[in-house]
């Protein structure tokens, strides 16, 4: 069994390697099973239980995945690979964890090194080094994060990593020019602290309109993900790759199942419909709070969906 992470070249250059081709030819019948994770850890509050895997259920999860023969790529790779319409090999997975937080060292890199298996870590560039303040409506605003040092030691390891903004705002309903500098500004940081290229980025919360996808792609970036509960095809937009959320509840069994196409299906048009409708409602919210009360926000809804 491989005991090392290769498939991603970490120290490549700045210079973007590879086209972005907007009409692209892949086969259309293949899924690609992309995963999302935030902690893996043992401890944390109830209310971030969603976003919380234990070290145990991780291994058992990556162990599944190995014995069902399947490989793990980092984003980059896969999407270079869309990109130029390379067949993607049958059986590839992309593990990917948001946020940036200090247990992916202890919770998660141990397992990913045991079966061989790439992965991407989206960070919050405002918040390295410090801990995660956008989590306070689930009391859990003092998870600590990746320091710099870290980020170089995972970048070592054959880790990934991706941008995931500034300060984790909703950016989709944030107005174009601060969307813009919270995009723009995360690669520009996450670049110079690693001496490396930032090719990749996910959504906070998930959420991504055509603008904000238009931005990402303006700013340099290669690819991005998002959050649906849908499995990504070879045709997918490469800004707008659709990520599975794999919580402590499924079993490695489970997970198997979930990525065989059980209870994930391919993006549908009516996602698009529900997810217009969704960001209306929380753009009419934003407007009343920064309108009418600035200090009585609620967010645990929009946590409740994504953090
Ligand atoms: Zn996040």
């Amino acid at each position: 069994m491989a005991n090392t992470i290769q498939p991603f070249d970490p120290r490549g250059s700045l210079q973007t390697n590879f086209p972005i081709i907007l009409e692209r030819n892949g086969p259309i019948s293949q899924t690609i099973p992309i995963l999302l994770y935030h902690s893996v850890s043992d401890q944390f509050d109830q209310r971030y239980g969603r976003w919380c895997v234990t070290p145990r259920r991780f291994e058992e999860q990556m162990s599944a995945l190995a014995e069902g023969g399947f490989h793990a790529i980092s984003i980059s790779d896969l999407a270079q690979k869309l990109a130029v319409g390379l067949p993607v090999p049958d059986r590839c997975v992309a593990v990917t964890f948001d946020d940036g937080l200090k247990d992916f060292q202890s919770g998660a890199l141990p397992v990913l090194t045991k079966f061989g298996f790439a992965a991407t870590l989206y960070v919050v560039a405002g918040s390295v080094g410090k801990t995660s303040g956008w989590l306070a409506a689930l009391g859990e605003d003092r998870r600590p994060m990746l320091q710099p040092e870290d980020m170089l030691e995972l970048l070592d390891a054959g880790i990934e990593i991706g941008a995931h903004s500034m300060t984790h705002p909703e950016l989709d309903i944030l107005d174009r020019k601060a969307a813009c500098e919270e995009i723009r500004t995360s690669r520009i940081v996450l670049e110079d602290a690693l001496s490396a290229p930032v090719q990749s980025f996910a959504y906070p919360f998930g959420y991504a309109s055509t603008t904000t996808r238009a931005l990402v792609r303006k700013a340099g970036f290669r690819s991005a993900v998002v959050v649906r509960h849908a499995l990504s095809s070879p045709d997918e937009d490469l800004f707008g790759l659709s990520r599975l959320i794999v919580t402590e509840q499924l079993s490695g069994s489970d997970l198997l199942e979930l990525i065989h196409g059980k209870g994930a299906k391919p993006p549908a048009i009516q996602h698009k419909i529900k997810t217009d409708i969704w960001r209306l409602v929380r753009r009419v919210r934003r407007l009343h709070r920064d309108g009418f009360s600035a200090g009585s926000r609620s967010e645990s809804k929009d946590l409740g969906r994504m953090v």
